[in-house]
């Protein structure tokens, strides 16, 4: 049993290693059992059903709350080559009628034994919305189906304790009652024990395998940064990250427009989402950061949810959120794949007034002290300058962590340079002390600063000896000092309305000399060096950069020809192994990470001879890669190699059908007919048996007029830039949009391999 999960691990997904706690949910589903499964996002909880479901009898039923989500599970799930569909009010007649037939029905016995496949075309993964539950047909429907299991996704949304109620998931109760002897499955990612016990209680769960995964998310770098100018420190942020995706969270509509506005106008590919917005709008917007077409999506917490892309590499908050619970949840949108990704928090104290503010109008004082605790539990967190954020995160949730360092935190991994500046400090105290006590922390900087301003003039303060002591420093250095004055109880700022400063006894103390007061600089580290720290894979080296980018590319350009997210081609963890470790055969492709039998299948030639390109234009890097890559034992290589002459590249046995069925003759609708597979696989396949050897003749797919055709519109594409500087490929999107809706790609595909083979052929 065990080598058959092992191999159907590795063949469908392309995993060598199940994430903690996902073979004990797989085993229990298979042996029939109910689970209860807490997993943080990003912990594979989709795997955890898709797996069974790849080797039970039967379909698995899936209920997700989000259609876009289920779109997109979907397209995840058959590019990893399992037959998956969903039911849902988008889909047609025609197409309903097609999954139906594709359902297993009742009457087949149970082979329970895992070891042969199932039958060809049958449905694996069923996607359905919860309110099905509440209709008796489709109940009905459910009962002539044989069923492996349900699982439930998003559980939480049963539960009127969670953030996130559905009444329409009330219906799932009825799941126990009604399928007694099917097994159920809940997933959810939400922490807290009292929604826990209640899913467990309505969903009826019975006897239940409970899995709680820890919540620490080792990939996530946690920072909190001392908000002095939000714009000018986003732009900096981001001048740095310039084509990584990312979510910044901002607290209202209104700042969420500014924001988007600011950084559309520094030519940032970005765009807004917020309650505001048409569902429409808000849709595409998803939509189109979701496919990397867009880098930078600013948003209010609205946004989340029914996001299931995998690559963000950063999510931003510009101001303090409400409480611990949604800011791990918001930041745990970021790096789902694995990969490094950074959680920042631009924080300044005055943030709290506001939430505080919003508190204090809650009616029920229940409620509202809840509220306020929520609030103060989560300043703790972004004042704290004592503790590991991480070991604070987790704290909250319940768990202890005692790494001493866990070197993904800004407390952890910044140095920390103190400066004596007890000095500076009583330049701003006698400000505050000579101007009565009676101004706001911009005045008095001004005042440091020696500023010529409408109100210095109007108070007369050019002429305070403190004007201008400060001349020799920038302004910013003086809000920062003030800032930090602030955030250490020196100073008090007592009524938020009108935020004046007063002086505290600490501050009298430092003001006669009696006290010493240092400021603490963080100095971030380089950004490679706590890659190192917090992400398990060596960082890439320039060339490897490079590799990385063409095969970004690639990725970009067959999501947009297969109309899925890039991230469903391939993750950025895949991207990365690619580039680190220069796989030159199927062998040496199947064993990155994320690369199973049907990605090979689709995708493997196009990058292999991506890669193959790019090393060609630096042997010696490449070669260097390489071995190190040999030696590193960063990477399980433990899986057999698949047959001894790996060497060289070698056409797979599912190449070689496809010739065989050609040979005797068949055209390549006939052959994707009989191997069910999509005319655009053919055509690869046709490719690759090209670069081994094969020779194809021309006339068998078109006449000598039409391929002269083709050709022209592939000349034509190519002289536009895109085209040239691809370079390794003649590419099929540019040729396509030139003949105006004149070619298919399966037929561009055809004819680009008979192109490759003339080339070869005039070697
Ligand atoms: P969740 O639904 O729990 O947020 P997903 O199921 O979306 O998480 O999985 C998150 C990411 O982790 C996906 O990119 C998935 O491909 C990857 N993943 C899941 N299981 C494994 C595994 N065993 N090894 C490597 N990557 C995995
Ligand atoms: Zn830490």
């Amino acid at each position: 049993m065990s080598a058959v999960i092992f191999q159907q691990l590795a063949d469908t997904f392309g995993y060598h290693s199940f994430r903690p706690h996902q073979e004990d949910v797989v085993r229990a589903i298979l042996n029939g059992q109910d689970v209860f499964a807490v997993m943080p996002t990003g912990g594979g909880k989709s795997l955890c059903y898709q797996l069974p479901a790849k080797l039970m009898d039967g379909v698995c039923i899936v209920v997700s709350p989000l259609i876009s989500l289920m779109k997109d599970q979907v397209d995840a799930a058959r590019a990893n080559g399992i037959n998956a569909a969903t039911l849902n009010s988008t889909i047609s007649r025609e197409e309903q009628r097609r999954i139906g037939e594709a359902l297993p029905r009742h009457e087949k016995t149970m082979r329970g034994d895992y070891s042969t496949p199932q039958r060809q075309n049958e449905m694996e993964l069923l996607y359905i919305s919860p309110e099905r539950l509440n209709n008796e047909r489709f109940i009905e429907r459910l009962k002539t189906l044989e069923i492996a299991f349900f699982a439930i996704d998003e559980a939480h949304c049963i539960s009127e304790w969670g953030h996130d109620f559905r009444p329409d998931y009330l219906a799932l109760s009825r799941i126990a009652e009604e399928f007694p002897n099917t097994p159920l499955a809940a997933f959810t990612a939400t922490a807290t024990d009292r929604v826990s016990n209640d899913i467990v209680r309505r969903l009826k769960l019975r006897k239940p395998l409970m899995v709680r995964a820890s919540f620490n998310r080792p990939n996530l770098f946690y920072r909190v940064v001392p908000k002095m100018n939000l714009n000018q420190q986003l732009r900096e942020f981001l001048s740095k990250r310039k084509r990584e995706s990312g979510i910044i969270y901002r607290q209202s509509r209104k700042k969420v427009e500014e924001t988007a506005e600011l950084l559309r106008r520094e030519g940032y590919s970005v765009l807004p989402y917020h309650a505001g917005m048409s569902d429409e709008a808000r849709r595409q917007n998803q939509e189109a950061f979701s496919r990397d077409e867009c880098q930078i999506i600013v948003a209010t917490i609205a946004f989340g949810m029914g996001i299931d892309k995998s690559n963000v590499r950063f999510v931003i908050h510009g101001e303090l959120p409400k409480n611990m619970e949604g800011y791990y949840q918001e930041t745990g949108r970021a790096g789902r794949d694995g990969e490094l990704a950074e959680c920042v928090l631009f924080y300044r104290r005055g943030d709290i007034w506001t939430l505080e503010k919003f508190a204090k109008e809650l009616e029920d004082p229940q409620q509202r002290e809840f509220v306020l605790q929520q609030i103060r539990r989560m300043f703790l967190y972004a004042d704290n300058q004592s503790e590991c954020r991480r070991a604070m995160l987790l704290r909250y949730f319940g768990e202890t962590y005692s790494e001493p360092n866990c070197g993904g935190c800004d407390y952890c991994c910044d140095d920390a340079e103190k400066e004596d500046a007890t000095i500076p400090a009583q330049k701003i105290l006698s400000a505050i002390v000579r101007t009565g006590e009676k101004f706001g922390a911009s005045h008095i900087v001004d005042i440091v600063v020696g500023a010529n301003t409408e109100k210095i003039r109007q108070f007369r303060h050019q002429e305070l000896p403190t004007y201008g002591v400060g001349k020799e420093q920038s302004k910013a250095y003086w809000k920062t000092a003030l800032n930090m004055l602030i955030a250490r109880n020196i100073l008090n700022v007592d009524d938020p309305e009108r935020p004046v400063l007063k002086l505290t006894d600490a501050a009298r103390m430092i003001l006669k000399g009696r006290q010493r007061f240092e400021m603490v600089r963080l100095i971030e580290k380089e950004t490679k060096e706590r890659r190192q720290s917090a992400a398990d894979l060596p960082t890439l080296s320039p060339f490897g950069q490079a590799v990385f980018e063409t095969l970004r590319e690639l990725r970009m350009l067959l999501a947009k020809e297969a109309g899925v997210p890039p991230y469903i081609v391939f993750s950025d963890r895949s991207l990365h192994e690619m580039a680190l470790f220069l796989p030159q055969t199927d062998g040496e492709f199947l064993e990155i990470t994320g690369v199973g039998q049907h990605k090979l299948e689709l995708y493997g030639a196009s990058f292999l001879s991506a890669i193959g390109k790019v090393c060609e234009t630096k042997p010696e890097a490449a070669e260097a890669s390489r071995k190190t890559f040999k030696s590193s034992k960063t990477i399980s290589m433990s899986r057999p190699q698949t047959g001894a002459g790996d060497a060289k590249p070698h056409i797979t046995p599912t190449i070689e059908e496809s010739l065989r069925l050609f040979q005797l003759g068949h055209t390549i609708e006939q052959i994707a007919e009989i191997r069910r597979m999509s005319q655009g696989t053919i055509a690869q396949h046709f490719e690759d048996a090209v670069k081994f050897g094969s020779l194809f003749p021309p006339e068998r797919f078109f006449t000598m007029e039409r391929l002269e055709q083709i050709r022209q519109w592939f000349a034509e594409s190519f002289r536009d830039a895109e085209g040239a500087a691809a370079g390794y490929v003649l590419r099929l999107k540019p040729a396509v949009e030139a003949s105006g809706g004149e070619l298919g790609y399966d037929e561009a595909r055809l004819a680009r391999m008979l192109f490759s083979q003339e080339r070869i052929q005039n070697k």
